[in-house]
């Protein structure tokens, strides 16, 4: 850890994605001069033009890992970090590139795309070669996990500032339904509309269901889930079980392929 005489070195790093958790910081306007005044930002791929990453206090990880050349860079921002924290959904869930059968149907996607011999001749020197999407604790130890997709700043500034000074941040131990609740929302599941709140890591508030809109699960899932009743409740109000599992899995990532396998 940092010493209290000196600002904690920091990196913000990219993986795939759509680079949004990254744009969801530089856009935290009204806080932005102390972000890049508190701390020594060494690396930000998307703020900054000079990077230089030898040791870092605290790295920040955007997006999954979908190739070899980015699983051997993630492995050496763990080597010269002291903690590690997976920002928004691709990282702490493998994202929607996560989507479906992930390993089953990685082969079939590239062949689809980029023809019989899985290969991407065009750019694998530049990125490396394909791999199924992965989110980043699958190689290495995750210290924090800010899901969202993006990753609002009501939730990345709490852990983010408790991190550069020296503090421990706490999770979300529940779901957007407790959230939900706290705002006095009518509850869409009771009037036969779908909605992934009682699945879903709370932490936004429960902002969609509060402006009208069901819960699709971007912050992830949450580690109580009870999927099979969730399920069961879709198929009750009038989806197919393989709707339900699709909702499911677009943000769900590798927890909710592990919960609909030992079905
Ligand atoms: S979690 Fe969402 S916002 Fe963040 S990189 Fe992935 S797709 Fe983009
Ligand atoms: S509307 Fe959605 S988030 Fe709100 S209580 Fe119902 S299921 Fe939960
Ligand atoms: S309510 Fe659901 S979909 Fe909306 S921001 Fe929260 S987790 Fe994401």
């Amino acid at each position: 850890m940092w010493q209290r005489e000196r600002k904690p070195v920091v990196g913000i790093f990219g993986f795939s994605g759509c680079a949004g958790d990254q744009l969801a910081v530089i856009h935290m306007e009204d806080e932005l001069v102390d972000f890049f005044t508190s701390a020594d930002i060494k690396f930000f791929h998307m703020a900054q033009s000079h990077q230089e990453v030898d040791h870092v206090d605290v790295a920040v990880i955007e997006g999954s890992i979908n190739t070899d050349k980015q699983l051997a860079e993630l492995k050496e921002i763990r080597e010269k970090a002291d903690i590690v924290v997976a920002l928004g959904t691709c990282a702490t869930h493998g994202g929607i590139q996560y989507l479906g059968d992930n390993q089953k149907e990685f082969e079939e996607r590239i062949a689809h795309v980029y023809g019989k011999d899985g290969k991407v001749p065009q750019f694998s020197e530049l990125v490396g070669n394909a791999q199924p999407a992965e989110p980043i604790h699958k190689f290495i130890e995750v210290d924090y996990s800010i899901p969202g997709c993006p990753v609002a700043k009501e939730n990345f500034i709490p852990i983010y500032t408790k991190l550069i000074s020296g503090l421990k941040p706490t999770k979300y131990p529940y779901p957007v339904c407790v959230e939900c609740k706290f705002q006095g929302n009518d509850c869409f599941l009771l009037h036969g509309k779908y909605c992934l709140g009682p699945v879903t890591a709370g932490g936004c508030d429960a902002c969609c269901p509060t402006f009208g809109v069901s819960c699709v699960g971007c912050f992830g899932t949450y580690e109580g889930a009870n999927y099979p009743s969730m399920i069961a409740k879709l198929v009750e109000i009038g989806l197919t079980e393989e709707d339900a599992k699709r909702k499911l899995r677009m943000f769900g990532g590798e927890a909710v392929e592990l919960a609909l396998r030992s079905d």
